[in-house]
Formats: C-alpha cells, structure tokens, sequence
C-alpha cells in the first residue's frame, strides 16, 4: 500500500470513511508556512453517536477474539506504520511543525513500538489467584470495559494516539478515538492502516473534531464508560467534572511544568547536551521537557554562559530542511500564547538572556509560527511564569544554595509530571528522588524510557498512570470470583 496524505480528510466509523454528519470542516494549517492545506471533518454528537453503534456493534465478537488473533492484527498495524514510516513522518510534520528528522527518528517509530509493546503484552498479561488456606480459592477476571473513549492531544501527534488506543484495543474493547484538530492527519492515515491490517470494521473508530464539540460528545456519552485523555490541566478539569457523576473511569494525563535540578558534581557535558534537548526539543512542546532549571548557585554563572552559547547555536528554520533543530510551535493560537508568556515574563522583572522574539525564515516559512529558543532569568519561584505552563521554546534559570532549597524550588509548582536530577551523589540523588511531588523521575538523563514503567502525573498533572500493566488494567474492569472449598 502507498499512502497518501488527502486533502479532505474523513472520519472512519464502522470501517467506512465517510464525510462529517453536519458536512461542516475545519481548516487544516501548516504551522511551516501558515497556509490551509486541508480540511478536517468537524465532527459534533451525531458522529459520535454512529461512531459509538459501530464500537458497540463490534465488540461481542472482538472482546471474544483470541488473544493470539489480537496479537496478530495489532502486529500487522505495527509493520504498516513501519513500512509507511515515510508518508508518516511527512504528514506529522506538515501537520505539527516538527523538524522531519524529529518525526522519522522518535515520533513514527514511537507509534509502532506502542503496537507491538501491547500486541505482546495482550498474550503475557495474566490475573491474581488470592488462595484463603483451606477455606477457598478467588480468582480476578479481568473483562475487557466495553466502548471506551481515546481523545489526544497534537504535541506527538500519533505517538500519544497509538499509545492509547494500542492498550485499549489489546485488552478487547472498542474504541471511539478523537485526536488534535490540530494535528488529525496521521490519525486518519493510522485509520487507512487499521482497514488494511484487517482490524474488524467499528473495532477502532476515529474521529476528526473541535474539543468542545466532539471531544466532549465522547466524554458525555453515556455508553462510553472509560475515558483516557491526555492534554491540557483546563481541559481534564471539565472531563473529570462530567465523567465523575457518571462513574466512568478516567486516566488523565495533563500538563507539566517540570524542575531540572542541577548540582555542582554533575556530569558537566552530558548535563549540558540533555539539558540543551530537556529544554527545547520539539519546541519545548513535550510535557516532560524541562522548564524550571535550578542550578547550585557554585556553578550558575559557567552554566548560564555555557548555556546560552550552546542554545545560540540552535538552528530555528523550515523542519523540512535537515539542518534545523527547531521547527514552527504549532499554530498561530499556540504562537500568540507562548508569545504573551515572554511578554509577561519582562512584565513580571525576567531579564531575556537569549531569544524572546518570533523569527520569520525565508521562502516558503516567511510566514510560519516560529520562536526563538528563549532563556529568562531573575523570577521568583512564585510568579506566573515560573508557575504557569507555557509549552513552548521557553525555559527559566533560578539558582539555590543548598538541597533543601533545591527540594522547596523543585515542589513549589502545582504540577507533578517529571523531574530531573543532575549530580555525581548517589545517595543524594536517591533522597531527591523519593521527596520530589513527581510521577517520573530521571536521574542523570532524561526522556530515556521503559514502556513498561508507570507514566503520569502528581497533582494537577494528573490522574491514573499509563504505561505497561498499569494500562492494560486500566482499560480492564477486575471482577472477583471467589470459590469455597
Ligand atoms: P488540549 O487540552 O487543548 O486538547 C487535547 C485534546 O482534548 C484535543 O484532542 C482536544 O480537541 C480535546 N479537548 C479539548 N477540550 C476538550 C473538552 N472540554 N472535552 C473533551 N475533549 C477536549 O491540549 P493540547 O493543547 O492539545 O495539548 C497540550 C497539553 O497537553 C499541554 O498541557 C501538555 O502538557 C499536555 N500533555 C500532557 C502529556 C502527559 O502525558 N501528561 C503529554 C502530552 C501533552
């Protein structure tokens, strides 16, 4: 098969493709250049609604399925996306700004790893057995939950998508899926790939909409009984405050605002380069970038110096053009947003040490969304900027004297997504690790992961974890059965 990334893109309900129910479209942007190059189906409750018939006419037979079966078809989608690695990358960097390379080399090969982890993981996942001496025997089932919702967000596009529903689906249960209006393409091609695996018709159903139309059409259904979201703090507010008086089951994975601690007895180079990366790669879109750095007070001024001069040499530029680091945030809303963070943080007393502007480069991305990888010092632990999310290529510098002060920085956000710690001390790194608020902590690197690790957030980073058994638990209601003797 080639695949192609369409203009028009459609939903795929019931294993049809087929146009929105309001025949309404969004449009589709090029974050690169700022031009509308699709249209995307904006989908409202009518698509949500046939969406949910297809899954739950689908699952009788597919929660039946054998676990090998499972394993089977989710492998044939993990080699599609594979042997498509191409069309993909170019289509989620068309769609999200991301330099090429970037997508070829982490987010498409992220997408069929996320496949065959669960794939494999289906036929090993196996249930407890509680034997009460002589009396009786419990066993837990573990039942597929039945239609169960998928919304994700456009920072790793397919990358977050596929590590949803790959769990969902390998588990047994049906899927209504909804990815970023922002970025929908590579979901729409996974849906081209799914119908080509063989994945039965209304197995997995995807579609394309606006969050407050469709994404919450999904939430609000009633039939729909478990909701894994991944995306904002604003919007897994509202999804937890409809989905609670409902009784669904909700795994919300939300923003971050995350300490790279830095000690004067790190690794100087290998901090530096994953410092640079922890900073700003993919724009600093990643919700485990770091954007509070805390530097020991003996090493801030070398580190501040040495940091800028690495993050000058960061080519911003077209993210088809091999030698750019950097690529376009994602659109223009996400632009104006990052761009009145600066602007608050001069109005707040930050002093700019690097970037801070927009950059408009030649040609085709003249009028693209691109910002300068910016490097702001002189805030306080408690203003907005070091307090607020941002997502963008924006990151603070605050010095601390000791690890008392260092631990007081690091907890002073209202968000606990991942920490990282940077020091030659074992037993010091250990200590931070067990005192800091943060669901995944990386000692002496960063973003290096496991599949198999729990994922997720402390505080308003979140609810649940997602990530090996804990996913397949998740989307799995445990029933006990309890025999007497
Ligand atoms: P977003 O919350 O605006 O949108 C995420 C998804 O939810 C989109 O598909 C959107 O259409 C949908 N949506 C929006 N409002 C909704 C509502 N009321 N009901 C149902 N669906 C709704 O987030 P975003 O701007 O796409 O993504 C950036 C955010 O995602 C950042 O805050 C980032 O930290 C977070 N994020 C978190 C993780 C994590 O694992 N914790 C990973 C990546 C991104």
């Amino acid at each position: 098969m080639t695949l192609q990334a369409p203009t028009h893109i459609s939903n795929y309900i019931g294993g049809n493709f087929q146009a929105p129910l309001s025949g309404k479209y969004i449009d589709n942007i090029n974050p690169a250049t700022g031009e509308v190059y699709g249209q995307i189906p904006d989908s409202n409750e009518q698509d949500v609604q046939a969406a949910y018939e297809a899954a739950a006419a689908a699952f009788p037979a597919w929660s039946k399925t054998s676990a090998e079966e499972r394993f089977k078809v989710l492998n044939r989608i993990a080699e599609l996306i594979d042997a498509n690695l191409d069309s993909l990358a170019l289509a989620e960097t068309n769609d999200n700004g991301k330099p090429l390379w970037l997508s070829m080399n982490v987010d498409i090969p992220r997408a069929s790893s996320n496949f065959r982890f669960f794939a494999t993981g289906l036929i090993h996942f196996s249930t407890d057995s509680h034997h009460m001496e002589d009396k009786a025997i419990n066993y837990t089932l573990r039942q597929p939950i039945g239609v169960v919702g998928c919304i994700s967000p456009w920072n790793l596009p397919l990358y977050l998508f596929t590590w949803k529903i790959a769990p969902a689906l390998a588990t047994g249960n049906c899927v209504v899926a909804k990815p970023s209006e922002v970025t929908p393409m590579t979901s729409y091609l996974l849906s081209v790939i799914c119908k080509e695996a063989g994945l039965p018709d209304g197995v997995l159903n995807i579609i394309h909409g606006a969050g407050p139309n469709c994404g919450s059409a999904i939430v609000k259904h009633p039939n729909i009984k478990a909701i894994s979201f991944t995306g904002s703090t604003r919007a897994g507010k509202d999804i937890a405050s409809i989905a609670a008086p409902m009784f669904k089951k909700i795994s919300l994975e939300l923003g971050g605002k995350n300490p790279n601690i830095i000690f004067d007895d790190c690794n100087w180079e290998k901090m530096m380069r994953t410092t640079v990366q922890s900073s700003f790669a993919n724009q600093g879109q990643i919700c485990l970038c770091g954007s509070r750095i805390l530097i020991q007070e003996t090493i801030y001024e070398k580190f501040k110096e040495e940091f800028i001069a690495k993050v000058k040499k960061l080519t911003v530029g077209d993210p088809l053009n091999e030698a750019s680091k950097q690529g376009a945030v994602v659109s223009k809303l996400h632009f104006d947003k990052v761009m009145s963070c600066i602007e608050l943080a001069k109005q707040e007393g930050g002093r700019i040490l690097l970037g801070g502007n927009a950059i408009h480069p030649e040609e085709r991305c003249v009028n693209g969304y691109f910002i300068e990888p910016t490097i702001i010092e002189g805030l306080g632990a408690n203003c907005r900027t070091n307090m607020e999310e941002i997502f963008g290529p924006v990151v603070t510098l605050q010095s601390f004297k000791t690890e008392e002060e260092a631990l007081a920085l690091a907890n002073a956000s209202d968000y606990g997504l991942s920490a990282t710690i940077w020091t030659q001390d074992i037993t010091r790194a250990n200590r931070i690790a067990a005192k800091v608020y943060s669901g995944i902590i990386w000692v002496n690197c960063w973003l290096l992961r496991d599949l198999r690790t729990p994922f997720g957030g402390f505080k308003n980073s979140g609810v649940g974890r997602e990530g090996g058994w804990e996913a397949m638990r998740f989307f799995t209601e445990p029933k006990n059965v309890c025999i007497e003797l």
